[in-house]
């Protein structure tokens, strides 16, 4: 009998994490889970943990879960009677799961920086990575290549444009130039003084992807492209000059390459996260898993693609400026980016403020070159404090 690959999720109860589980659940003889993480949502958790039985949960919330009881320090491991699986807590039970070397696997599937620590921990353990975290490559993007080449990890993508270059590229040495496809979001064909005035319920009425809130916003502004060049640029070692950006509305065609010859390489498929979350997760093997339906050219009849407007969505650029710069510039664009997103959320500001804050934060860094994990995690705090100041301050004038 085939081996059952042993995975844990780190997010699970998030939008990659729970599809995650519903690949899973229909691969259950391919899989046996060994922890999975979430954030507060701890009643999700647990239903999650009572299906999949994994031996390790890890929650963020304050509250001790049922017949946890007994937890005084963050990180301290009990068992939980009767359920089988042993609890964990913070950022140090997901060190302790990213350092179980029981793991074949880890899907890093939360958002924000808390991705970051334990991708590098599994790393260090030798434990392949599905990646779906952009900050992971956005933060220390160097850092965490250096260590996957030094551990002979594998890291594969998650994000569809990246899963997709993955699935094209048979030898890299002759690809000459990355195609990344962008959708364009809601506000492609909607003028620039739409977008401006734009509300949060408009920016979140995302046309072809179901994903969370932070992640639509940067699809909105585009700033999730940006981010995504950064995050190829380390995934594939590709100079920011031969990384270009096509806006593409159906997405169906999740991005491609070109070779030396001039031939093209793209990967298609119907918009949907399970299929690369499930190519990250059982690579190299294929399964039938989760499709739905087979592929049809004849009913998507036609495919678009146009230059990117750059003066709507001006962070693309600021994006490449930032990969360019390299060092903290792109650890400083990413937080100033979030809390300014954030904001939005809150109702704090417009829309196209997001990519004015950004941009203001972002061009008084002075961008310390090759940093550390904790210089990186440092201007990632100060940044943050100071766009959360920049728009309190805004917001009073
Ligand atoms: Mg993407």
């Amino acid at each position: 009998m085939e081996k059952k690959r042993k995975i844990s999720i780190i997010g699970s109860t998030g939008s990659i994490g729970t599809q995650a589980l519903e690949v899973i659940e229909k691969l259950q003889d391919k899989f046996e889970i060994i922890a999975l993480a979430g954030g507060k949502n701890v009643e999700l958790l647990k239903q999650q943990a009572e299906k999949f039985k994994p031996k390790f949960i890890c929650h963020n919330s304050p509250l001790p879960l049922e017949g946890e009881g007994r937890i005084s320090t963050r990180g301290t491991s009990v068992r939980n009677s009767g359920e089988g699986y042993k609890i964990l807590t913070g950022t140090e039970g997901l060190e302790e799961i990213c350092s179980n070397k029981e793991n074949d696997i880890i899907l890093v599937a939360c958002s924000g920086k808390i991705g970051l620590k334990p991708t590098l921990k599994a790393i260090e353990n030798g434990i392949d990575i599905a990646l779906a975290n952009k900050e992971t490559l956005v933060m220390a993007g160097d850092i965490v290549m250096e260590a996957a080449k030094k551990h002979g990890v594998k890291i594969i993508p998650v994000d569809s444009e990246h899963c997709a270059i993955h699935q094209c590229i048979k030898d890299i040495n002759q690809v000459d130039k990355l195609i990344i496809t962008a959708s364009g979001g809601p506000f492609l064909h909607k003028s620039i003084e739409e977008m401006k005035n734009a509300t949060v319920k408009e920016a979140l009425a995302h046309p072809r992807w179901n994903m969370g809130k932070k992640i639509t916003v940067d699809s909105a502004t585009l700033m999730n492209k940006g981010l995504e060049i950064i995050e190829a640029h380390h995934l594939f070692g590709f100079d920011y000059d031969d990384i270009e950006v096509v806006v593409h509305p159906q997405s169906i065609v999740h991005s491609a390459i070109e070779y030396k010859d001039g031939s093209v390489i793209a990967q298609l498929g119907l918009p949907s996260m399970h299929i690369p979350i499930q190519y990250a997760i059982t690579y190299p093997e294929r399964y039938e898993g989760i499709k739905s339906k087979s592929f049809s050219f004849a009913e998507i009849a036609r495919l678009d693609f146009e230059a990117p407007d750059f003066e709507k969505f001006p962070t693309v650029k600021l994006a490449y400026k930032a990969g360019k710069l390299g060092g903290t510039a792109t650890a400083c664009l990413n937080a100033a980016n979030e809390e300014a997103v954030f904001a939005f959320l809150d109702g704090k500001i417009k829309l196209y403020q997001i990519y004015e804050i950004t941009k203001k934060i972002f061009d008084e860094h002075e961008v310390i070159k090759n940093p550390t994990i904790d210089e990186i995690f440092d201007v990632d705090s100060k940044i943050r404090e100071k766009t959360k100041n920049y728009i309190e301050k805004l917001n009073q004038a």
